[in-house]
């Protein structure tokens, strides 16, 4: 079928609204990565049986399908050429005693906001806060200041009813007609996983043993197994009384010393800033010109206890103990702009590509994995700043290149994700594979477990389809589709 005659097509089988409009198709070729692709279609499905009847059609044609939240993304999962699904429209909220069923197009800030109402929320937390949907974060596995104590996504996932690339409709946990690919999967020797404490690169086939499992193996897949429809979340209740501890250190080395140490008192949150965020940070509290990093680590349970023993056991200097929530949620609300101030640092000519920004490794080897950061930076002379999840071992790196570099950019991706694995990491904590990152998957797994992927994939998605180029890939995109 030519492109053309794809939106006049699709919208003669659905009942929803799909636009071929230039503007649209404009709209929906960016989202918050650094990628730009142009799409055929946008449809705007309002139920399962839009979804079926689109997959359907693409598969008849070959026409790619590429779900999509809210486009805050950071490695272009959401992009495609085909047809793209803005989820919008499936936004039904059913609330139960220590759970919640969503539809995949509900934006976090709705739930957040009705959960609270219930004393109550959902694990994961990622930094752009309300301005994602659940359907995103599953599809990315998405984590957060939080997941240190309440998981990812993917730990927090109860159930998953999704399209397949057929058009089937598959409710997870308890269908059977998966028991090959479990028991493919169960009985694979020499599959490979790094002992992190989140992982969004490849299928998490790690986390899949019995077919009560099938359900994680969504979370992190990136639109690529199948279109998810609704899910079941866990939910907890909201602590009585929280802490939040700044500690100053000289470097951002010392600091990430201190991390492992610092984790044995469980606290909910440990996130780290270098230099270049913390001069944006607007609130009184005593910093030297001298301060080379900040760490922020909230306590949600034990609050005085661990007040008292982290005096003991740090090695930086305690500037502040905050337990007022309205000003710990502006402190949090400072971490959260952290790349919007990294944004702010970059020249005309230079350009921050989303590229090694999401590298999680055992927390013992953070200061390992600063050290093969200023080896390539140094080697390719780039700048970086550095924040993230201190406590999970994930740390952003924000590589800021000049624009007359982008050539750079494969191999610079390629040493440092050598490095990463080498000490035992994943090059991906929580933004997943998208364009910067899948052509990399192979390099993160072994043969054995790679190939399970693809076996994966064709089992969910036999006419590859569903956001193909994503994960499985045999064609390099880390710079193809960059906007420069
Ligand atoms: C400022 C900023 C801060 C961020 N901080 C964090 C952070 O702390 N932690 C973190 O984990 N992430 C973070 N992110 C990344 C982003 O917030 C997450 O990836 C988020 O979950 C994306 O949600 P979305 O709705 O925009 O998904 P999209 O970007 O629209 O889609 C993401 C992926 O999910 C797939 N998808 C979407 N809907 C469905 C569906 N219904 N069925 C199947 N697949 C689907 C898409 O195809 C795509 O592959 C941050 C992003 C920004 C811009």
């Amino acid at each position: 079928m030519k492109p053309s005659q794809v939106g006049p097509s699709l919208s003669r089988i659905v009942k929803c609204t799909v636009s071929w409009d230039a503007q649209i198709r404009n709209l929906y070729s960016v989202d918050a990565s650094s990628y730009v692709v142009k799409p055929q279609v946008v449809a705007f499905p309002r139920n399962e049986s839009d979804i079926v009847k689109i997959i359907k059609f693409a598969r008849k044609y070959g026409i790619p399908v590429t779900p999509r939240g809210a486009g805050v993304g950071l490695v272009g999962s959401a992009l495609g050429r085909g047809i793209i699904l803005d989820m919008r429209h499936l936004d039904e909220i059913r609330l139960g005693d220590d759970h919640v069923k969503v539809g995949s197009g509900v934006f976090k800030g709705r739930l957040d906001k009705i959960l609270q109402t219930r004393n109550r929320f959902i694990g994961p937390d990622p930094s752009i806060g309300p301005h994602c949907t659940i359907g995103g974060m599953i599809g990315t596995n998405a984590s957060g200041i939080h997941s240190l104590k309440y998981g990812s996504t993917i730990d927090n996932l109860i159930q998953v009813r999704m399209v397949d690339g057929s058009g089937t409709v598959i409710n997870f946990p308890g269908n059977r007609d998966f028991k090959k690919i479990i028991n493919k999967i169960r009985s694979s020797e020499d599959v490979s996983f790094p002992k992190v404490s989140k992982n969004s690169c490849g299928y998490r086939i790690d986390k899949v043993s019995l077919e009560k499992d099938l359900h994680k193996l969504i979370a992190g897949s990136e639109g690529t197994l199948g279109i998810i429809v609704s899910a079941k979340l866990r939910t907890y209740p909201l602590p009585k009384n929280i802490c939040l501890c700044i500690i100053h250190y000289g470097t951002l080395t010392e600091a990430v010393r201190d991390v492992p140490n610092i984790i044995k008192l469980q606290p909910s949150a440990v996130e780290i800033f270098d230099s270049n965020i913390t001069k944006h940070i607007k609130i009184k509290i005593k910093m030297s010109s001298k301060t080379g990093c900040l760490i922020f680590v909230e306590f949600d349970n034990m609050i005085q206890s661990s007040k008292k023993k982290i005096y003991k056991i740090t090695s930086g200097q305690i500037i502040k103990t905050e337990t007022n929530r309205d000003k710990i949620k502006k402190l949090w609300n400072f971490r959260n702009s952290a790349l919007a101030y990294s944004l702010q640092s970059i020249t005309k000519n230079e350009i921050m590509p989303h590229l090694i920004e999401d590298a999680v490794v055992p927390v013992k080897r953070l200061p390992l994995l600063l050290k093969i950061l200023e080896m390539i930076s140094k080697k390719y002379g780039f700048k970086v700043i550095i924040y993230g999840h201190a406590g999970n071992g994930n740390l952003h790196v924000m590589s800021i290149l000049r624009q007359r570099d982008i050539h750079r950019i494969k191999n610079i991706a390629s040493e440092f994700f050598s490095g990463v694995i080498s000490i035992g990491g994943s090059i991906s904590g929580e933004h997943g594979d998208g364009f910067a990152r899948s052509e990399f998957v192979k390099m993160q797994y072994n043969k054995k477990t790679y190939d399970l992927f693809k076996q994966v994939k064709k089992q969910f998605d036999p006419k590859n389809i569903l956001n193909p180029g994503k994960i499985i890939s045999d064609h390099s995109a880390v710079t193809r589709n960059l906007k420069v």
